[in-house]
């Protein structure tokens, strides 16, 4: 039997791929624009690494990691998300010791045991950004407005951006007091999932999928009621800034983290199109999780991006990638000598930079010109021994049929031109 990919994972074939190069060029001439650098991390981690920085009590570690045991008998994962690694990154090269903030973007696969869907992969593919260093609203509002402008500039309009605040670990534990006594008398009524989450992280309850616990939580008492002075006042001036710069937004109070690590400000980018799976950006402020890790206590902010989501946006609008890959000349050839000036003539053209393809199966015409349309050259010339002595081409336009005269040295200016 043939060998498949593995369930849950996608190739990107050529014919897809200047789609990824070109959203990956956008983003990274974004995170240029804003003064932020890209950092690298490996795509497996000690497990221990995850247990921390995601949390204990997330779906992603109590169900999601691809964990294993090397020949070491260490315990290792790859990676379900990319904030934790650049965390333990930022710690392990003592960045933290120099001025502050610092300001990292990646692009990076990750790596989640899920039930495969649309938008939903096991192996997928997010870009992100963080700022450590700032306890400031001002990093929150940058992240933000970061997402935001690239969203705008890949052509995705249809997209809110849904703001809320999860508190601190001041005004957190009255909150989380008040929902366990609002949840209680449903307990039973609540997902398998739901109860279990009840006494470790009650807040994930909140958005949870099923449509009986969303009737549940409907009147739940919500995080925003409960918000101590200064997170009160981090919020309220989070919507100053996005409102000063021009950034629409609506408050969601059922956006969690969820986790202890997480503070304040947390948002979401949905899109009304791509219904269940509709998340395209997710991120907030994390205050307290590079001490978690193992670093000084110092805040932190980012976003992940999910790049199948994106791609499936723009998609959907039709969005023009530019950028082809499709060779802008073929040359085709009949015998050894005009093979041999077709070798010269393809490196001279390669060397100013024109996409040409030679052919490289020794077969007749009629072969070579089926092959110079399945890959969609843009032009075509047929080198034979007239060609060779006279130095005189025919080239052909394979949009319009139409052919002229060339001199070879004239070649490269007229596709040029
Ligand atoms: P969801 O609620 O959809 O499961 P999440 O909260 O698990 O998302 P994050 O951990 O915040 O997602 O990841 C950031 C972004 O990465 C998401 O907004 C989404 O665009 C993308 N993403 C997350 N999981 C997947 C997946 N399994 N397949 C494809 N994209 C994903
Ligand atoms: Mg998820």
């Amino acid at each position: 039997m043939a060998l498949k990919a593995p369930k849950g994972t996608k190739d990107i074939m050529p014919s897809d791929s200047g789609k990824w190069q070109y959203i990956e060029e956008k983003f990274a001439e974004i995170c240029r624009e804003y003064g932020f650098g890209e950092i690298r991390t490996p795509m497996f981690e000690s497990t221990d690494l995850f247990n921390r920085g995601v949390g204990e009590t997330t779906d992603i570690v109590q169900k999601e990691m691809y964990t294993f045991e090397d020949h070491g008998h260490r315990s290792i994962t790859l990676k379900p998300e990319g904030t934790s690694p650049a965390v333990r990154a930022f710690i392990e090269s003592k960045e933290y010791a120099e001025s502050q903030p610092t300001r990292y973007w990646y692009n990076t696969p990750c790596f989640r045991y899920e039930k495969p869907q649309a938008g939903r992969l096991r192996e997928f593919h997010q870009f992100g950004v963080e700022i450590f260093g700032s306890h400031s609203v001002t990093a929150d509002a940058e992240i933000i407005a970061l997402a935001h402008d690239f969203l705008t500039r890949m052509g995705i309009t249809d997209v809110e951006l849904h703001i809320n605040s999860v508190g601190c670990r001041e005004c957190r534990p009255v909150y989380k007091k008040a929902l366990q006594d609002f949840l209680r008398p449903h307990l039973h009524q609540l997902c398998e999932t739901c109860q279990s989450r009840f006494e470790t992280n009650p807040m994930r309850i909140l958005d949870c999928k099923s449509e009986e616990d969303q009737k549940i939580v409907k009147d739940a008492p919500v995080m925003l009621d409960y918000l101590c002075d200064d997170c009160r006042k981090a919020f309220e001036e989070l919507k100053e800034m996005l409102t000063a710069m021009d950034i629409p937004f609506v408050v969601d109070d059922k956006i969690v983290r969820g986790l202890d690590y997480y503070t304040k400000t947390a948002f979401e980018f949905v899109s009304t199109r791509i219904g269940a799976q509709g998340t395209v950006c997710g991120g907030g402020r994390y205050d307290h999780l590079i001490e978690e890790v193992g670093g000084p206590d110092m805040p932190g902010v980012g976003f992940g991006l999910g790049k199948e989501r994106l791609l499936m946006l723009m998609e959907q609008n039709g969005h023009q990638f530019g950028g082809t890959t499709a060779p802008e000349l073929f040359i085709a050839y009949i015998g050894k000598e005009a093979k041999l000036f077709s070798m010269g003539l393809l490196s001279k053209l390669r060397t100013s930079g024109i996409r040409a393809v030679v052919d490289a199966n020794d077969r007749n015409l009629k072969g070579q010109m089926k092959y110079a349309n399945k890959i969609g050259a843009a032009y075509t010339v047929v080198i034979g021994d007239d060609e060779v002595s006279s130095g005189m081409l025919t080239l052909k336009d394979m949009e319009t049929g139409k052919q002229t005269s060339v001199a070879t040295e004239d070649l490269i200016s007229h596709i040029r031109n």
